[in-house]
């Protein structure tokens, strides 16, 4: 058993509406514990945080932004920041997600000053990171996490959360079998060790994301490195997301 409190965590992408959110969240209120095992978190999309923010207050449930941009405020349209996200209840924030990394183009000194802005706006990065099919089947996949992991080893604040993507797995219905994730979990954590020392590494929570489902969820979060889920289809389901939220209190239990 680990003594590391896992994290379920949705990442709703850009779906949702005020309503459709409103009914998701009191689905997930109804049936969660008032304090459980599970550290539980939802990353609505910029239009929804402030009434998601408000539907959470005095819930177990943390709200984060899926994104934000490394200065504290200025000329960047379209972006928010650290602080913004702070101000309507946000504790978290996603960096690097691998949509973020194709969509918009996001190198590694991107997610790192991201990483920075997070720490300095009082919010927990979750740093994404993950191979794509290619890096995959050319055998690169630890060359890929190392590099993106060690992008940050400079700035990376205590408090991080780490979530391992493959990216080929990311909304497919692919997963990585829980061998495969466990070999680039165990990685992580070893890498962890020597960028920040034993106790941190050890202490550090690291998610897996990639089509987690009710039904392989389990399974995955066996495994001794896998801290917890990023979840990003099966957390628009109350239902589902609640399925996977009870594997993991399962395995903290
Ligand atoms: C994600 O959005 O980070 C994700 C893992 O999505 P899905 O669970 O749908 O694959």
């Amino acid at each position: 058993m680990s003594l590391r409190l896992p994290i379920a965590a949705g990442n709703w992408k850009m779906n949702l509406d005020r309503a459709s959110a409103s009914e998701l969240v009191r689905g997930l209120r109804q049936g969660l514990a008032p304090r459980g095992a599970v550290e539980v978190l939802v990353f609505p999309s910029f239009p929804l945080l402030g009434e998601v923010g408000a539907e959470l207050v005095s819930s177990p449930i943390g709200l984060g932004g899926q994104d934000l941009h490394p200065e504290e405020s200025g000329a960047h349209t379209g972006d928010v920041s650290a602080g913004q996200l702070a101000d309507v209840g946000c504790g978290w924030v996603l960096v690097g997600h691998s949509e973020r990394r194709h969509d918009h183009q996001e190198g590694d000194d991107l997610v790192a000053s991201k990483v920075v802005a997070a720490a300095r706006g009082g919010l927990v990065p979750i740093l994404c990171l993950g191979e794509t099919l290619e890096e995959r089947r050319s055998d690169r996949t630890l060359e890929v996490i190392d590099r993106q992991l060690t992008a940050v080893a400079a700035v990376a604040p205590d408090e991080m959360v780490v979530a391992y993507e493959p990216v080929w797995a990311i909304g497919t219905g692919e997963t990585a079998s829980p061998e495969e994730a466990q070999v680039v979990h165990r990685f992580l954590r070893r890498r962890s060790a020597e960028l920040w020392g034993e106790a941190r590494a050890e202490a550090l929570r690291i998610l897996y994301g990639g089509s987690v489902k009710p039904d392989n969820a389990p399974d995955l979060i066996r495994e001794i490195d896998i801290d917890g889920f990023l979840v990003g289809g099966a957390s628009l389901d109350a239902e589902k997301f609640l399925a996977i939220i009870h594997a993991c209190g399962e395995s903290a239990a």
